[in-house]
Protein backbone atom coordinates (compact mmCIF):
# COMPACT_ATOMS: atom_id res chain seq x y z
CA UNK A 1 0.00 0.00 0.00
CA UNK A 2 1.25 3.27 -1.40
CA UNK A 3 -0.47 5.69 0.00
CA UNK A 4 -2.53 3.81 3.13
CA UNK A 5 -5.96 2.25 3.12
CA UNK A 6 -9.15 4.57 3.00
CA UNK A 7 -9.88 5.43 6.46
CA UNK A 8 -12.29 8.26 6.13
CA UNK A 9 -14.40 9.99 3.71
CA UNK A 10 -16.24 13.47 3.98
CA UNK A 11 -18.37 15.46 1.97
CA UNK A 12 -19.54 19.11 1.82
CA UNK A 13 -22.93 19.85 0.21
CA UNK A 14 -24.91 21.77 -0.92
CA UNK A 15 -27.89 21.52 -3.77
CA UNK A 16 -25.59 22.10 -6.56
CA UNK A 17 -21.64 20.83 -5.62
CA UNK A 18 -20.87 17.94 -3.31
CA UNK A 19 -16.67 18.18 -2.50
CA UNK A 20 -15.11 14.81 -0.91
CA UNK A 21 -12.38 14.22 1.10
CA UNK A 22 -10.21 10.96 1.71
CA UNK A 23 -7.91 10.66 4.01
CA UNK A 24 -6.04 7.30 4.56
CA UNK A 25 -4.19 5.78 7.28
CA UNK A 26 -0.99 7.60 6.51
CA UNK A 27 -2.47 10.58 7.05
CA UNK A 28 -2.35 11.56 3.13
CA UNK A 29 -5.80 13.80 2.03
CA UNK A 30 -7.29 14.45 -1.32
CA UNK A 31 -10.09 16.58 -2.09
CA UNK A 32 -12.52 15.53 -5.26
CA UNK A 33 -16.13 16.47 -6.62
CA UNK A 34 -19.32 14.20 -7.19
CA UNK A 35 -21.19 15.58 -10.26
CA UNK A 36 -22.97 18.85 -9.99
CA UNK A 37 -26.74 19.00 -9.52
CA UNK A 38 -28.70 17.34 -6.85
CA UNK A 39 -25.45 16.77 -5.28
CA UNK A 40 -27.30 16.33 -1.97
CA UNK A 41 -28.70 13.32 -3.02
CA UNK A 42 -25.72 11.94 -4.82
CA UNK A 43 -23.71 12.37 -1.73
CA UNK A 44 -26.31 10.33 0.00
CA UNK A 45 -25.20 7.42 -2.92
CA UNK A 46 -22.26 8.42 -2.27
CA UNK A 47 -22.40 7.43 1.50
CA UNK A 48 -24.78 4.40 1.46
CA UNK A 49 -23.64 3.07 -1.74
CA UNK A 50 -20.00 4.18 -2.56
CA UNK A 51 -17.99 4.46 0.97
CA UNK A 52 -18.59 1.27 2.51
CA UNK A 53 -17.14 -0.93 0.01
CA UNK A 54 -14.06 0.91 -0.21
CA UNK A 55 -13.71 1.95 3.44
CA UNK A 56 -10.63 0.24 4.57
CA UNK A 57 -9.22 -0.23 1.03
CA UNK A 58 -5.99 0.20 -1.02
CA UNK A 59 -6.09 4.28 -1.49
CA UNK A 60 -3.60 3.31 -5.11
CA UNK A 61 -5.72 1.38 -7.26
CA UNK A 62 -8.24 3.79 -8.23
CA UNK A 63 -9.44 1.39 -10.93
CA UNK A 64 -9.79 -1.52 -8.78
CA UNK A 65 -11.69 0.72 -6.67
CA UNK A 66 -14.09 2.22 -8.80
CA UNK A 67 -14.80 -1.14 -10.70
CA UNK A 68 -15.56 -2.79 -7.07
CA UNK A 69 -18.37 -0.14 -6.22
CA UNK A 70 -19.64 -1.35 -9.17
CA UNK A 71 -19.58 -4.78 -8.68
CA UNK A 72 -20.86 -4.46 -5.57
CA UNK A 73 -24.13 -2.13 -6.85
CA UNK A 74 -24.26 -3.71 -9.99
CA UNK A 75 -28.03 -3.59 -9.01
CA UNK A 76 -27.68 0.08 -9.49
CA UNK A 77 -26.25 1.00 -13.02
CA UNK A 78 -26.51 4.58 -13.96
CA UNK A 79 -26.00 8.24 -13.53
CA UNK A 80 -26.38 8.67 -9.50
CA UNK A 81 -23.19 5.73 -9.03
CA UNK A 82 -21.55 7.03 -11.79
CA UNK A 83 -22.19 10.80 -10.25
CA UNK A 84 -20.89 9.33 -6.64
CA UNK A 85 -18.05 7.19 -8.12
CA UNK A 86 -16.55 10.23 -9.49
CA UNK A 87 -16.39 11.90 -6.05
CA UNK A 88 -13.93 8.79 -5.15
CA UNK A 89 -11.93 8.87 -8.12
CA UNK A 90 -11.46 12.27 -8.47
CA UNK A 91 -10.29 12.73 -4.36
CA UNK A 92 -8.12 9.80 -5.00
CA UNK A 93 -6.38 11.37 -7.97
CA UNK A 94 -5.65 14.73 -6.01
CA UNK A 95 -4.22 12.35 -3.57
CA UNK A 96 -1.92 10.43 -5.29
CA UNK A 97 -1.05 13.94 -7.34
CA UNK A 98 -0.41 15.80 -3.51
CA UNK A 99 1.70 12.42 -2.31
CA UNK A 100 4.26 12.72 -5.65
CA UNK A 101 4.00 16.58 -5.60
CA UNK A 102 2.60 16.58 -8.92
CA UNK A 103 -0.38 17.92 -11.37
CA UNK A 104 -2.93 15.06 -11.62
CA UNK A 105 -1.60 16.51 -15.20
CA UNK A 106 1.42 15.14 -14.91
CA UNK A 107 0.43 11.89 -13.21
CA UNK A 108 -1.49 11.41 -16.72
CA UNK A 109 1.60 11.57 -18.91
CA UNK A 110 1.08 15.51 -19.67
CA UNK A 111 2.65 19.33 -18.74
CA UNK A 112 0.33 21.78 -16.83
CA UNK A 113 0.78 24.15 -19.80
CA UNK A 114 -1.87 26.88 -21.23
CA UNK A 115 -4.91 25.75 -22.55
CA UNK A 116 -7.04 27.58 -25.65
CA UNK A 117 -10.81 27.83 -24.42
CA UNK A 118 -14.11 28.07 -26.09
CA UNK A 119 -16.12 30.52 -24.72
CA UNK A 120 -19.26 28.79 -23.66
CA UNK A 121 -23.15 30.31 -23.34
CA UNK A 122 -25.51 27.86 -21.57
CA UNK A 123 -28.19 30.36 -22.67
CA UNK A 124 -31.28 30.55 -24.69
CA UNK A 125 -33.40 32.63 -22.92
CA UNK A 126 -31.49 35.38 -24.61
CA UNK A 127 -32.00 37.81 -27.78
CA UNK A 128 -29.68 36.86 -30.81
CA UNK A 129 -28.64 40.77 -30.38
CA UNK A 130 -27.93 40.31 -26.79
CA UNK A 131 -26.03 37.22 -27.28
CA UNK A 132 -23.78 38.87 -29.77
CA UNK A 133 -23.07 41.65 -27.75
CA UNK A 134 -21.78 39.89 -24.87
CA UNK A 135 -19.70 37.25 -26.82
CA UNK A 136 -18.34 40.61 -29.02
CA UNK A 137 -17.20 41.30 -25.15
CA UNK A 138 -15.85 38.58 -24.17
CA UNK A 139 -13.52 38.11 -27.59
CA UNK A 140 -12.57 41.88 -27.46
CA UNK A 141 -11.98 41.25 -23.39
CA UNK A 142 -10.59 38.49 -23.06
CA UNK A 143 -9.15 37.42 -26.48
CA UNK A 144 -11.44 34.46 -26.85
CA UNK A 145 -11.09 32.89 -30.38
CA UNK A 146 -14.09 30.06 -30.01
CA UNK A 147 -17.30 30.52 -29.10
CA UNK A 148 -20.45 28.50 -28.48
CA UNK A 149 -23.97 28.93 -28.47
CA UNK A 150 -27.62 27.75 -28.19
CA UNK A 151 -30.02 26.91 -31.14
CA UNK A 152 -33.23 24.91 -30.85
CA UNK A 153 -34.64 24.20 -27.11
CA UNK A 154 -33.16 21.40 -24.92
CA UNK A 155 -35.42 18.36 -26.26
CA UNK A 156 -37.25 20.53 -27.72
CA UNK A 157 -38.61 17.96 -30.43
CA UNK A 158 -38.53 20.94 -33.33
CA UNK A 159 -40.13 23.63 -31.32
CA UNK A 160 -37.56 26.52 -31.15
CA UNK A 161 -37.32 28.48 -28.03
CA UNK A 162 -39.33 30.86 -29.28
CA UNK A 163 -40.36 31.06 -33.50
CA UNK A 164 -37.97 31.70 -35.52
CA UNK A 165 -34.58 31.92 -33.03
CA UNK A 166 -32.59 29.75 -34.50
CA UNK A 167 -33.21 30.70 -38.17
CA UNK A 168 -31.91 34.27 -36.65
CA UNK A 169 -29.19 33.29 -33.97
CA UNK A 170 -26.91 31.41 -36.30
CA UNK A 171 -26.27 34.09 -38.52
CA UNK A 172 -26.61 37.25 -35.89
CA UNK A 173 -23.67 35.66 -33.29
CA UNK A 174 -21.69 34.10 -36.41
CA UNK A 175 -21.40 37.57 -38.60
CA UNK A 176 -21.08 39.82 -35.25
CA UNK A 177 -18.25 37.63 -34.62
CA UNK A 178 -16.65 37.61 -37.75
CA UNK A 179 -13.50 35.65 -39.02
CA UNK A 180 -11.19 34.00 -37.60
CA UNK A 181 -13.10 32.46 -35.16
CA UNK A 182 -14.28 29.20 -34.24
CA UNK A 183 -17.64 28.95 -34.32
CA UNK A 184 -19.94 25.92 -32.01
CA UNK A 185 -23.52 25.69 -31.49
CA UNK A 186 -25.50 23.24 -29.35
CA UNK A 187 -28.83 21.85 -30.05
CA UNK A 188 -28.94 19.88 -26.41
CA UNK A 189 -31.10 16.95 -27.61
CA UNK A 190 -33.41 19.25 -29.90
CA UNK A 191 -34.82 18.48 -33.46
CA UNK A 192 -35.58 15.59 -35.69
CA UNK A 193 -32.93 14.13 -37.99
CA UNK A 194 -34.78 15.88 -40.77
CA UNK A 195 -35.05 19.42 -39.02
CA UNK A 196 -31.24 19.52 -37.62
CA UNK A 197 -29.94 18.24 -41.26
CA UNK A 198 -31.64 21.78 -42.20
CA UNK A 199 -30.54 23.95 -39.49
CA UNK A 200 -27.05 22.03 -40.60
CA UNK A 201 -26.90 23.63 -44.02
CA UNK A 202 -27.87 27.16 -42.35
CA UNK A 203 -24.36 26.41 -39.61
CA UNK A 204 -22.44 25.15 -42.89
CA UNK A 205 -23.10 28.54 -44.77
CA UNK A 206 -22.36 30.66 -41.58
CA UNK A 207 -19.39 28.90 -41.18
CA UNK A 208 -20.21 27.16 -37.97
CA UNK A 209 -17.90 23.69 -37.48
CA UNK A 210 -19.55 22.05 -34.51
CA UNK A 211 -22.90 20.76 -34.53
CA UNK A 212 -23.50 19.18 -30.95
CA UNK A 213 -26.15 17.68 -29.71
CA UNK A 214 -28.46 17.77 -32.78
CA UNK A 215 -30.88 14.95 -32.14
CA UNK A 216 -32.21 13.10 -28.55
CA UNK A 217 -28.83 12.05 -27.28
CA UNK A 218 -30.18 8.65 -26.38
CA UNK A 219 -31.21 7.57 -30.04
CA UNK A 220 -27.63 7.56 -31.77
CA UNK A 221 -29.47 6.24 -35.08
CA UNK A 222 -30.43 9.71 -35.55
CA UNK A 223 -27.33 11.76 -34.61
CA UNK A 224 -25.62 9.51 -37.42
CA UNK A 225 -28.10 10.49 -39.87
CA UNK A 226 -26.92 14.04 -39.14
CA UNK A 227 -23.41 13.38 -39.20
CA UNK A 228 -23.77 11.55 -42.43
CA UNK A 229 -25.42 14.23 -44.68
CA UNK A 230 -23.13 17.31 -43.23
CA UNK A 231 -19.75 17.99 -43.80
CA UNK A 232 -18.98 19.95 -40.18
CA UNK A 233 -18.28 18.39 -37.25
CA UNK A 234 -21.61 16.52 -35.55
CA UNK A 235 -20.73 15.88 -31.61
CA UNK A 236 -22.08 14.12 -28.52
CA UNK A 237 -21.91 11.76 -25.52
CA UNK A 238 -21.57 14.40 -22.54
CA UNK A 239 -24.80 12.59 -20.72
CA UNK A 240 -23.07 9.21 -21.67
CA UNK A 241 -21.70 6.99 -18.80
CA UNK A 242 -21.66 3.65 -20.08
CA UNK A 243 -18.97 2.03 -22.05
CA UNK A 244 -21.23 0.11 -24.11
CA UNK A 245 -22.98 3.01 -25.30
CA UNK A 246 -19.57 4.41 -26.33
CA UNK A 247 -18.32 1.72 -28.08
CA UNK A 248 -21.57 1.58 -30.10
CA UNK A 249 -21.72 5.71 -30.84
CA UNK A 250 -17.66 4.80 -31.60
CA UNK A 251 -18.13 2.15 -34.23
CA UNK A 252 -21.19 3.30 -35.77
CA UNK A 253 -19.67 6.82 -36.27
CA UNK A 254 -22.74 8.74 -34.35
CA UNK A 255 -20.51 11.57 -34.06
CA UNK A 256 -17.11 13.20 -35.00
CA UNK A 257 -16.32 14.32 -31.70
CA UNK A 258 -16.64 12.36 -28.73
CA UNK A 259 -17.76 14.66 -25.53
CA UNK A 260 -17.12 12.64 -22.06
CA UNK A 261 -18.11 14.49 -18.99
CA UNK A 262 -15.33 13.33 -16.54
CA UNK A 263 -18.36 13.73 -13.48
CA UNK A 264 -20.90 12.14 -15.36
CA UNK A 265 -18.74 9.13 -16.71
CA UNK A 266 -17.75 8.64 -12.66
CA UNK A 267 -14.36 10.12 -12.74
CA UNK A 268 -10.92 10.19 -14.58
CA UNK A 269 -10.40 6.86 -14.26
CA UNK A 270 -13.20 5.47 -16.62
CA UNK A 271 -12.91 8.73 -19.13
CA UNK A 272 -10.01 7.45 -19.75
CA UNK A 273 -11.42 4.05 -20.81
CA UNK A 274 -14.08 6.42 -23.70
CA UNK A 275 -10.08 8.26 -24.46
CA UNK A 276 -8.41 5.14 -24.95
CA UNK A 277 -11.24 3.79 -27.27
CA UNK A 278 -11.55 7.08 -29.32
CA UNK A 279 -7.43 6.53 -29.82
CA UNK A 280 -8.47 3.41 -31.74
CA UNK A 281 -10.76 4.44 -33.86
CA UNK A 282 -8.97 7.91 -34.71
CA UNK A 283 -11.18 10.65 -32.82
CA UNK A 284 -10.80 13.67 -31.08
CA UNK A 285 -12.22 14.20 -27.45
CA UNK A 286 -13.67 17.53 -26.04
CA UNK A 287 -15.28 16.64 -23.08
CA UNK A 288 -17.94 18.53 -21.72
CA UNK A 289 -17.46 21.08 -18.70
CA UNK A 290 -20.30 23.21 -18.40
CA UNK A 291 -19.58 25.06 -15.32
CA UNK A 292 -16.90 26.54 -13.08
CA UNK A 293 -16.69 23.67 -10.40
CA UNK A 294 -14.32 21.44 -10.37
CA UNK A 295 -14.99 19.54 -13.47
CA UNK A 296 -13.24 22.16 -15.42
CA UNK A 297 -10.48 22.26 -13.50
CA UNK A 298 -10.34 18.34 -14.06
CA UNK A 299 -11.03 18.36 -17.64
CA UNK A 300 -7.76 21.07 -17.73
CA UNK A 301 -5.56 18.14 -16.29
CA UNK A 302 -7.44 15.56 -18.54
CA UNK A 303 -7.00 17.56 -22.24
CA UNK A 304 -2.99 18.18 -21.02
CA UNK A 305 -2.14 14.95 -21.33
CA UNK A 306 -4.41 12.68 -23.75
CA UNK A 307 -3.01 12.09 -26.77
CA UNK A 308 -6.39 12.72 -29.12
CA UNK A 309 -7.23 16.59 -27.47
CA UNK A 310 -10.19 18.22 -29.23
CA UNK A 311 -9.15 21.59 -29.91
CA UNK A 312 -10.25 23.90 -27.06
CA UNK A 313 -11.15 23.28 -23.25
CA UNK A 314 -15.33 23.97 -23.14
CA UNK A 315 -15.19 26.95 -20.88
CA UNK A 316 -18.32 28.56 -19.24
CA UNK A 317 -19.00 31.96 -19.11
CA UNK A 318 -21.88 32.52 -17.07
CA UNK A 319 -21.13 33.84 -13.96
CA UNK A 320 -22.66 34.55 -10.32
CA UNK A 321 -25.93 36.08 -11.77
CA UNK A 322 -26.77 33.00 -13.68
CA UNK A 323 -25.21 30.49 -11.17
CA UNK A 324 -25.11 31.73 -8.20
CA UNK A 325 -23.66 28.70 -6.25
CA UNK A 326 -20.57 28.66 -8.34
CA UNK A 327 -19.45 31.62 -6.13
CA UNK A 328 -16.53 31.26 -3.56
CA UNK A 329 -16.07 27.73 -4.23
CA UNK A 330 -12.24 28.07 -4.28
CA UNK A 331 -9.49 30.47 -2.82
CA UNK A 332 -8.17 32.28 -5.40
CA UNK A 333 -9.15 32.65 -9.39
CA UNK A 334 -8.50 29.31 -11.17
CA UNK A 335 -10.01 30.22 -14.16
CA UNK A 336 -8.19 33.23 -15.15
CA UNK A 337 -8.28 33.72 -19.14
CA UNK A 338 -5.58 35.87 -20.75
CA UNK A 339 -5.64 35.55 -24.98
CA UNK A 340 -8.11 32.80 -24.76
CA UNK A 341 -6.59 30.77 -22.77
CA UNK A 342 -6.66 29.09 -19.19
CA UNK A 343 -3.33 27.59 -17.36
CA UNK A 344 -3.86 23.83 -16.02
CA UNK A 345 -3.06 24.25 -12.64
CA UNK A 346 0.58 23.56 -11.71
CA UNK A 347 0.38 22.78 -8.01
CA UNK A 348 0.03 19.05 -6.83
CA UNK A 349 -3.22 17.24 -7.50
CA UNK A 350 -5.36 19.26 -8.93
CA UNK A 351 -3.69 22.37 -7.73
CA UNK A 352 -6.23 23.89 -6.72
CA UNK A 353 -7.91 24.91 -2.53
CA UNK A 354 -11.53 24.64 -2.07
CA UNK A 355 -12.50 27.69 -0.09
CA UNK A 356 -13.00 27.10 3.95
CA UNK A 357 -15.59 29.36 4.07
CA UNK A 358 -17.37 27.13 1.79
CA UNK A 359 -16.81 24.32 3.20
CA UNK A 360 -17.64 25.84 6.65
CA UNK A 361 -21.19 26.52 5.44
CA UNK A 362 -22.01 22.95 3.57
CA UNK A 363 -24.18 20.35 4.84
CA UNK A 364 -21.01 18.00 6.15
CA UNK A 365 -21.47 13.88 6.46
CA UNK A 366 -18.63 11.58 6.80
CA UNK A 367 -17.79 7.44 6.84
CA UNK A 368 -15.38 6.53 8.57
CA UNK A 369 -13.59 3.37 10.29
MG1 LIG B 1 -23.77 20.26 -24.79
Amino acid sequence: MIFGSITKLETFTDEFVCFVKVTTSDGHIGWGQTSNYHSDITAQVFHRQVAPWVLGKDASDIGALVTLVEAREHKFPGSYRARANAGLDTALWDLRGKVEGKPVVELLGGTAKKLRTYASSMRRDITPKDEAERLVKLRDEFGFDAFKWRVGAECGNDIDEWPGRTEEVVPVVSRALGDGISKLVDGNSGFSPKRAIEVGALLEAEGIGHFEEPCKYWELEETKQVTDALNIDVTGGEQDWDLVTWQRMIDMRAVDVLQPDIMYMGGIWRTLKVVEMAKKAGMPITPHSANLSLVTICTMHLLGAIPNPGKYLEFSIEGFEYYPWQKDLFLGNPFAIEGGKVQIPQGPGWGVEINPAWLAKAKYQVSEI
